[in-house]
């Protein structure tokens, strides 16, 4: 269950766009994109514009970024988003959508998604009654999200349920933030997904 532990910041001054990688920090001024909006690195202000691939290759990486997968769980959500019938690219950001992670941050536990894959490994989050820790666990529709009974007394639970109550929640979801529960309506279509990258690019990059 590998994760990227560098520098977050760094990330998003890469792909030259907030991936809301750090919660709160991300809406302050101390956010890294906004203070020095280049390229990391010593030759970050020089670089020229770049290839065809090179940019299909920097929206598969802000997508993996923005949802924190590695680059080998990416491909496979990527051949699978291929076998389904209907769009690859919008199978592929519905399939991402999916993971315990996002949906734990789309209702408001976590303040990033790496806040919210914090909560899901130690153990805070039940599916349908049963206690799930593996961050990328694929919710299908009718999956009932709820923070475990012992949790939910937790400070920081606390904090984070009380801010989701006034949380805009997607349309696919719905959300009881008093019982501390959330439920999996339907697979989400592509007009319900923020996620800010071109997703045919991934196609075409994957179909090189
Ligand atoms: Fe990205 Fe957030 Fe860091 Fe800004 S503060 S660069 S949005 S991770």
């Amino acid at each position: 269950m590998a994760r990227y532990t560098g520098p977050v910041c760094r990330l998003c001054r890469r792909e030259g766009i907030k991936l809301y990688l750090k919660g709160e920090r991300c809406y302050s001024e101390k956010c890294g994109v906004d203070k020095r909006p280049f390229p990391p690195g010593q030759h970050g202000q020089g670089r020229k514009k770049s290839s065809e691939y090179g940019m299909q290759l920097r929206e598969k990486q802000k997508a993996r970024r923005f949802y924190g997968v590695m680059e080998k769980q990416f491909e496979r959500y990527f051949e699978e988003a291929a076998r389904h019938s209907g769009v690859t690219g919008e199978n592929l950001l519905a399939i991402l959508e999916s993971r315990l992670d996002n949906v734990v941050h789309r209702i408001g536990l976590g303040a990033s998604r790496a806040e919210a894959r914090q909560i899901v490994r130690h153990g805070h989050i039940l599916v349908n009654g049963r206690r799930v820790d593996i961050p990328s666990y694929l919710l299908r529709p009718g999956d009932v999200v709820a923070v475990a009974e012992k949790s939910a007394g937790l400070t920081r639970i606390k904090e984070l349920l009380e801010a989701a109550a006034s949380k805009t929640i997607p349309q696919w979801l719905e959300f009881d933030a008093e019982k501390a529960q959330a439920k999996v309506l339907r697979k989400p279509v592509r007009d319900e997904i923020d996620t800010p990258v071109a997703e045919q690019m991934i196609v075409e990059h994957y179909s090189r």
